[in-house]
């Protein structure tokens, strides 16, 4: 492990709430809750107005209303937010040729590589001159972790939240970690959680006690030695650019989309285990379990976790596949999902290819991914949907966005980003003067985006372990 802070986690604030915050001024420091809002949604992103209710993602929809009747409900705007991450995404990568995204609103930066912080006040400079480079350019907060470990950086950064900036210094990290609950550990989800507890483990503390041999016994060889290592800070995983692009893989697209999220993961596990068969008839063991999510809008997210040693058991596999299911937003339906395991042996790589090349299919192992273009989506007919949240034109009123619908009727609240909080008006759902339009900026001008860093010639060092 590095000896100083440089390696950044960025987290954007309570991300598709405070979007939409920012462009519906009458939402401001208000309750938000940004989901899919039919009988089986669930909650994607909740303000901090609506998280003092107890509501928080992934919560039934139905509950959420319970909890907070008179938030505002709104359905997501993927476009909107992608647009967004993009701008932050650049503002990263003008501090180092090592991002790693792990969602729209998440990304490592190893600042040290980028050759822009190199030790604790350099770090803590960068840190906060990205956090007001953020809000200059999108008008958002983020908060940020430094440490000298990607584990410790997110665990920074969620403790810096909101808007915060954390660093943990060299030296101090075992004692910070000590009395915090398991479940604050990377690759620690509900399951592995309730295993630990089981067997008398609560603590990151605990986990050191018990010791190696009675982690790997508890947990299997790969996971157990990762989780003693994490639970005495020791992580020395490098934040990767790239994604390691071989890969054994399978992936099934549904004819219709899965709304139903017990059914995700049942196909999440039936994928895993799929995956985990392929790899072994070839052989093989890996270190990084990907998956591959494509939702109703054709947006693709991959998620992935490294393990610190390849692995080849299946259940170590669906674990991980479905610790990273919790992390993706499934609202409003799934049309793809896919496993993946890489970080692949590399003397029987070649024969691997050589045989899905030959047996292509739907279980063709593939060297990169690469978003299709989206395929056309079926015309909606007659009727015109009006979805609660999304922008509309009227030719009198000019801009505004849709607060709810009914009964044939569409109500709208005409403001814009700039604008003070603006007036509310009901209309006919088949008015002829509506229309939908596209999100506003959310920041008039925003200040030139920084060019980005360009890759160094030769791969960086990676950190010594020790
Ligand atoms: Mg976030």
């Amino acid at each position: 492990m590095r000896s100083a802070p440089t390696i950044l986690h960025l987290d954007m604030d309570a991300f598709y709430a405070s979007v939409e915050q920012a462009s519906k001024p009458s939402l401001r420091g208000k309750a938000v809750i940004v989901g899919g809002l039919g009988p089986r949604g669930v909650v994607a992103t909740a303000s901090y107005e609506a998280r003092v209710h107890g509501v928080h993602s992934a919560m039934p929809m139905s509950q959420a209303r319970r909890l907070a009747p008179n938030a505002a409900y709104l359905v997501p705007r993927f476009t909107l937010y992608r647009s967004i991450s993009d701008q932050v995404m650049a503002l990263l990568r003008a501090l180092s040729p090592l991002v790693e995204p792990l969602s729209l609103d998440e990304a490592f930066v190893d600042l040290e590589a980028g050759g822009t912080a190199w030790d604790e006040r350099s770090a803590r400079l960068v840190g906060a001159k990205l956090r007001a480079d953020i809000r200059a350019v999108t008008g958002l907060t983020g908060s940020v972790g430094l440490a000298a470990s990607k584990m410790l950086a997110k665990i920074a950064s969620e403790q810096a939240k909101p808007d915060g900036l954390i660093v943990i210094e060299p030296g101090t990290e075992r004692a910070m970690l000590e009395p915090m609950p398991v479940r604050t550990l990377p690759g620690v989800g509900p399951a592995t959680g309730d295993h630990l507890r089981r067997a008398g483990i609560h603590t990151v503390g605990e986990i050191a006690e018990a010791g190696e041999d009675e982690l790997v016994r508890l947990l299997g060889k790969a996971h157990g030695h990762a989780l003693y290592a994490m639970a005495l800070a020791r992580d020395d995983r490098p934040v990767v650019a790239e994604r390691e692009t071989k890969s054994v893989s399978v992936e099934d697209t549904y004819d219709v989309d899965i709304h139903d999220r017990v059914r995700v993961g049942l196909e999440v596990q039936r994928l895993a285990d799929r995956c985990v068969r392929r790899l072994r008839g070839a052989g093989l063991s890996g270190r990084t379990i990907v998956l591959k999510v494509r939702r109703y809008d054709f947006s693709t997210l991959t998620r992935s976790e490294t393990l610190r040693g390849p692995t080849d058991d299946p259940a170590v596999v669906r674990e991980a596949a479905a610790r990273l299911l919790d992390s993706v937003d499934t609202t409003g339906g799934v049309r793809l999902l896919g496993v993946g395991v890489s970080g692949l042996a590399d003397y029987t790589q070649e024969d691997l290819f050589a045989q899905a090349a030959g047996g292509a299919g739907e279980e063709a192992a593939e060297a990169e991914e690469s978003e299709p273009a989206p395929e056309p989506r079926p015309e909606v007919p007659v009727e015109r949907r009006w979805s609660a949240g999304h922008d509309v034109r009227h030719t009198e009123y000019g801009h505004g966005w849709v607060q709810g619908s009914g009964l044939g009727r569409v109500t709208v609240r005409f403001e814009t980003p700039g604008s003070p909080p603006g007036r509310v008006k009901t209309f006919r759902v088949d008015d002829p003067a509506l229309e939908a339009a596209d999100p506003l900026p959310l920041v008039e001008a925003p200040p030139d985006l920084p060019e980005p860093m360009r890759p160094p010639e030769e791969p960086p060092p990676r950190p010594l372990e020790g």
